[in-house]
């Protein structure tokens, strides 16, 4: 947890998983486009702000197949994978 309180959340793609469906950025667009072959970029390392918080778990659930992941970042305890 950050100082202030909150619960650091980043974004990973699998690449290996990835199909370049486009349905992350099209549902994300403030942090994920696309790369002139579909496959999504992310915007800031990935890192989501809190306010984008509820849209980036609506984008990795969508995702088709299961290629975008969220991970919780705790400044002491490292990176673990986010709840739903
Ligand atoms: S929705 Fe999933 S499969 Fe489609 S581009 Fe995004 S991460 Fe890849």
């Amino acid at each position: 947890m950050s100082r202030d309180g909150h619960q650091a959340e980043r974004l990973e793609v699998d690449p290996i998983a990835c199909a370049g469906h486009g349905l992350c950025a099209e549902l994300l667009p403030e942090l994920i486009e696309l790369d002139d072959w579909g496959y999504p970029l992310l915007a800031n390392g990935g890192e989501v702000p809190p306010e984008l918080a509820a849209l980036a778990r609506r984008a990795a659930d969508a995702c088709p197949t299961l290629a975008l992941h969220r991970l919780r970042v705790a400044a002491a305890a490292g990176v673990g994978r986010a709840t739903p």
